[in-house]
């Protein structure tokens, strides 16, 4: 089979590799769909590792068909060949402080599908038995594409990050960022009851579908006063909930000046580097703020990823923009680097 193995920074080759063999509990999944994630982009430059040790396949959000299971593996799911299913990527431990306190995402010891196992840039994968034994495979819903179903993880994500930022029924929101995350965040505002979610984006096609998917207010940062504007719609106050669905360390204390006193703003992207930032403390000290991040998903939030999209919620479609075979992950690969579309998604 084919399979896009990265071997260290900024070197990934297709190559022609023997299927792999489920073992005893494994399942052998046949890939349909994996989506490129900016974490990817970030491993194969070099900068963002996390336990990523060459070679290795990449590719973390994947649907795909079961085609075979490792001995006993019926013992621990439900699941068999012929189903179509996606996967919540990362493996708790189950045993740490983190795992038993609802928040496995942060466990110590995880590992994770195409970061410590090899993920979905291949023809086939195979899920372990310690991931199938903890319940990180999903059955698609009727109605939802292999397509779409490869973006249950980002949404995961999301998810994670909207439980974190605590939107109440009428709150003014502000989305800073339109691509495929910040589209999600801004989706699932408008499905808590915000009254206002302004998204700021300087790309004109992604603020236009921005106001397509619900933003109350779109802003082009570059020509417009995104203070002013989140004033002008909060009655002075600032944003309830700001959220920051790009990893710009230079937007950070801007993001704490419009957040009203008593708001939360949450970090939802990841910085390069070591991100640091230069911020006013005292708004937070005085305006009471309360600042968050957000990392990764956990199978709950997997779960109800997968409901919103069933539900027709949350509109996934709209954000997969462009489709590459595996021939061509290369090409997937960059054009998610060049921002000129949203979530790329590699095809079988
Ligand atoms: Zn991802
Ligand atoms: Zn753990």
């Amino acid at each position: 089979m084919r399979a896009a193995v990265f071997l260290g920074p900024n070197e990934m080759e297709l190559r022609d590799v023997s299927r792999p063999e489920p073992g005893p509990g494994d399942v052998l999944i046949k890939v349909a769909a994996c989506a490129v994630c900016g974490t990817d982009l970030r491993i194969l430059s070099g900068g963002k590792t996390r336990g990523v040790v060459p070679p290795r396949v990449l590719g973390h959000e994947i649907a795909g068909e079961i085609i075979a299971l490792g001995e006993g593996a019926e013992r621990f799911t439900d699941l068999t060949p012929g189903r179509r299913v996606t996967m919540a990527p990362g493996i708790p431990c189950l045993a740490c402080r983190f795992c038993n306190t609802g928040s496995e995402n942060l466990c110590r010891n995880r590992s994770a599908l195409g970061y410590s196992y090899d993920g979905g840039f291949a023809e086939y994968m195979v899920v372990p038995a310690v991931g199938v034994a903890r319940g990180i495979l999903f059955p698609i819903p009727d109605g939802l594409s292999y397509e779409e179903a490869s973006l249950a993880e980002p949404l995961a994500c999301v998810v994670n990050g909207q439980r974190k930022s605590k939107i109440h029924l009428g709150d003014g929101v502000l989305v800073i960022g339109a691509g495929p995350i910040g589209l999600m965040h801004l989706q699932l505002a408008r499905s808590a009851g915000a009254r206002t979610v302004v998204v700021s984006e300087p790309n004109a096609p992604r603020r236009a579908l921005a106001g397509e998917l619900g933003a109350t207010r779109t802003v082009d940062p570059t020509k417009e006063d995104l203070a002013e504007i989140i004033h002008a719609a909060t009655d002075d106050d600032g944003a309830d909930v700001v959220i920051a669905a790009i990893g710009v360390p230079t937007l950070v204390n801007q993001l704490l000046e419009v957040t009203r006193p008593g708001g939360r703003v949450n970090l939802f992207a990841g910085y390069s580097g070591a991100g640091e930032a230069t911020i006013s403390a005292n708004l937070i000290h005085y305006g009471e703020l309360v600042v968050t991040g957000t990392s990764a998903c956990t199978r709950d939030t997997f779960r109800t990823a997968l409901n919103l999209m069933q539900s027709g919620q949350v509109d996934v479609s709209s954000l997969a923009s462009h489709r590459f075979p595996l021939d061509q992950v290369q090409t997937a690969f960059e054009t998610t680097r060049s921002g000129a579309g949203l979530r790329v998604v590699v095809t079988h």
